[in-house]
């Protein structure tokens, strides 16, 4: 009988112990049944299919790296970016090198296997991917449905006791490994699914500049045999301009993410892909930020961190998430010099800067 034809539960405990052992806070498992129904982006076959291996991909193994908190706070409150930004690239890097590095391990004893990239790997055959950017595999449904981790009200995954402040990463193999169950809503990171809707927490909603997720409409995926809900978004492109750095102030105009750009973010979508393309022009005349990705995202463009607030606000507890809150919304607003450097100012102190700098300076960012 060839290998992946039996399941192998001793094989379970040998891959957790090695994620284990290298940071992973959580380990899990999906099988095809796992997956059934769920969205393309939860078929593991297509990671082979697209690296050429002549399997059938049977199982994947998903699992969670925690991320830095402090250096997640000192960003939130703009007190340092830098730290942050780091500990997220080196994160994400890991999650990489360990898919990886496990697909070794299951190959060396007889198994195809697959390790994925962390992000910004897309189905590029797919119409307008670019415009929709379909995952070649979705890190997220892949752990909810390993019961990894659960959404949150913004969709984000989380695990109790960090919040949604984690890193997944995915490895796919032949392997017949058995299933991990999802995690029953009581025992969700998130407040407001944990207590029913009984915790009016949504501050994930709250901290996006951009506006992306309805507060009282909720979408739904089905994966598996569940049918999860979170958040409605608005408009993807919202998040695009938000995350990409394409804007960072709040419509409030009293706080920003580190984006020193200040547009205003138009309902009707037309509007907005405008104001899009007028802002990715603007960036690329903008001078650059410090420290910049050294790897251009798929329109070219190397950006910095300087959003995921939706994500980072998340601790998975009521009262850590309030003071994230509160730290990101007393930040003041960020500026950029006309020598790139940022700083970071009051609102009405901002306000009086963007006045005294050079017209043709401040007519890139708005
Ligand atoms: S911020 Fe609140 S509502 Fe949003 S995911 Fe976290 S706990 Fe849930
Ligand atoms: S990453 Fe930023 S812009 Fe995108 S949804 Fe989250 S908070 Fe909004």
């Amino acid at each position: 009988m060839a290998k992946s034809e039996t399941v192998e539960t001793s094989l379970n405990e040998k891959i957790k112990e090695f994620l284990l052992d290298e940071g992973a806070i959580k380990v899990g498992f999906a099988t095809k049944e796992s997956v059934a129904g769920g969205p393309p982006s939860t078929d593991f076959d297509y990671l082979f299919k697209s690296a050429g291996i002549d399997a059938e991909a049977n199982s994947a193994i998903s699992f969670a790296l925690p991320l830095d908190k402090e250096a997640i706070r000192l960003f939130i409150a703009k007190k340092d970016r830098e730290a942050h930004q780091e500990d997220n690239r080196r994160t994400l890097a890991k999650s990489v090198y360990l898919s990886h590095k496990l697909a070794s391990i299951l190959q060396a004893e007889g198994y195809a296997a697959i390790g994925s990239a962390a992000n910004l790997k897309y189905r590029e055959e797919i119409h307008q991917w670019n415009r929709f950017l379909p995952p070649d595999i979705s890190h997220r449904y892949i752990a909810v449905a390993a019961g990894v981790g659960s959404f949150g009200w913004s969709g984000n995954v989380g695990i109790n006791g960090y919040g949604a402040a984690i890193i997944l990463g995915t490895t796919v193999t032949s392997a017949r490994l058995e299933p991990t169950a999802p995690l029953p809503d009581h025992e969700s990171f998130c407040e407001w699914k944990k207590s029913d809707g009984q915790v009016k927490c949504k501050i994930c909603a709250d901290s996006c500049i951009a506006e992306m997720f309805e507060k009282n409409d909720a979408e739904y995926v089905s994966i598996g045999a569940r049918t999860y809900s979170y958040a409605k978004r608005r408009n993807t492109r919202r998040c695009e301009f938000g995350c990409g750095g394409f804007t960072g102030l709040h419509p409030s105009g009293k706080w920003s993410t580190w984006s020193p750009a200040r547009f205003k973010l138009p309902d009707d979508p037309k509007k907005l892909n405008k104001e899009y393309i007028r802002a990715i022009r603007q960036h690329i005349e903008r001078p650059p930020m410090p420290n910049a990705a050294e790897v251009p995202n798929v329109a070219g463009l190397k950006l910095a961190t300087t959003c995921g607030m939706c994500q980072l606000v998340c601790f998975g507890d009521k009262k850590e998430n309030a003071k994230n809150y509160k730290l990101l919304t007393k930040s003041g607003c960020a500026v950029q010099e006309p020598d790139g450097t940022i700083v970071i100012l009051s609102p009405e102190e901002a306000e009086k800067k963007l006045q005294q700098m050079p017209e043709e300076h401040t007519a890139l960012y708005s």
